[in-house]
């Protein structure tokens, strides 16, 4: 009985003293450290809490970040907004067309902002819904190279040798080259060219959409795709970007499992490359 009771007390020591810690850490208290040891399926339970609490503390950290980026973007043109309304107000002389045009502009920048987190919180709680169809996808690129080609000073390029269709959501895929054309446009410099190559290699076509703007250094090329990840932190009001459009494109193209990578020199260009299956 004595030898049963020495072991059993043994055994519950240390997860008495996971469970106290536990307790803890459900309380909200993230500087604790499992230090429970004892047998091997214990010392395990330990490792795995304790990444629990890495991880959780990770997650803290940028949902914090998640709600002061917003709070800043939602913050700055909403302060503008009124500001100028107030003094449109107060002050008859300041009731002109270009005060007015920098309300409704601020306003057109809250809406892509509150959009874009819409869409992009949408994605990646997956509760919107992709409408499939068979579309040619070779007339999509064209479609937007025609607008984006008017509507801007880029020349832009696109080379295929055949068209193609795929099977998607048309909508979204036109988002996701949309936005990497328009990243393009927003990250050039001097050379106000964009070339998009199209090819198929049996029933893979790739699409590619290169630059020669600043490029990304080696280090960020991983990072861009997370929300609100930008190369240039001073960059903080870029008039056309919201900082989630590649967040949105990675949420679209893992939904299909499509491949896509980027390359990138800095100060030469990147060039995003996209694979997806063909459908006959
Ligand atoms: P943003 O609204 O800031 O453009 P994105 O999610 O589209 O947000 O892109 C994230 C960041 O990746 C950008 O802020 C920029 O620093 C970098 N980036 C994206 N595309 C390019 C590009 N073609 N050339 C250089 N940098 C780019």
């Amino acid at each position: 009985v004595f030898v049963a009771i020495f072991v059993g007390y043994l055994i519950s020591k240390p997860i008495k003293k996971i469970n106290d810690s536990a307790k803890l850490l459900a309380l909200g208290k993230r500087d604790i450290v499992f230090d429970g040891n004892g047998y091997l399926e214990i010392e395990d339970l330990n490792n795995t809490l304790n990444y629990a609490v890495v991880e959780l503390k990770k997650t803290e950290k940028l949902q914090k970040e998640l709600l002061a980026n917003i709070s800043h973007d939602l913050k700055t043109p909403i302060t503008l907004i009124s500001g100028y309304a107030e003094m449109m107000k107060d002050i008859p002389e300041e009731n002109t067309k270009e005060n007015l045009e920098l309300i409704v502009e601020e306003c057109n920048r809250l809406n892509l902002l509150v959009n874009d987190l819409l869409e992009l919180s949408r994605l990646q709680s997956k509760t919107t819904s992709f409408n499939d169809t068979l579309f040619n996808l070779t007339k999509l690129i064209n479609d937007i190279v025609d607008r984006q080609s008017l509507l801007s000073e880029f020349e832009i390029k696109f080379n295929y040798d055949k068209e193609c269709f795929i099977c998607a959501d048309e909508k979204r895929i036109s988002q996701v080259i949309y936005n990497f054309i328009t990243n393009a446009i927003n990250y050039s410099k001097d050379i106000k060219k964009i070339v998009i190559n199209q090819n198929i290699n049996k029933n893979i076509v790739s699409i590619s959409i290169k630059d020669f703007g600043i490029g990304i250094s080696e280090e960020e090329l991983e990072l861009i795709w997370n929300r609100y990840y930008r190369v240039d932190k001073t960059h903080q009001r870029n008039i056309k970007g919201t900082g989630l459009g590649l967040s949105i494109v990675k949420e679209i193209l893992d939904h299909y499992g499509y491949d896509y990578k980027v390359e990138s020199i800095k100060d030469v260009g990147s060039t995003f490359t996209i694979l997806i299956p063909i459908s006959e």
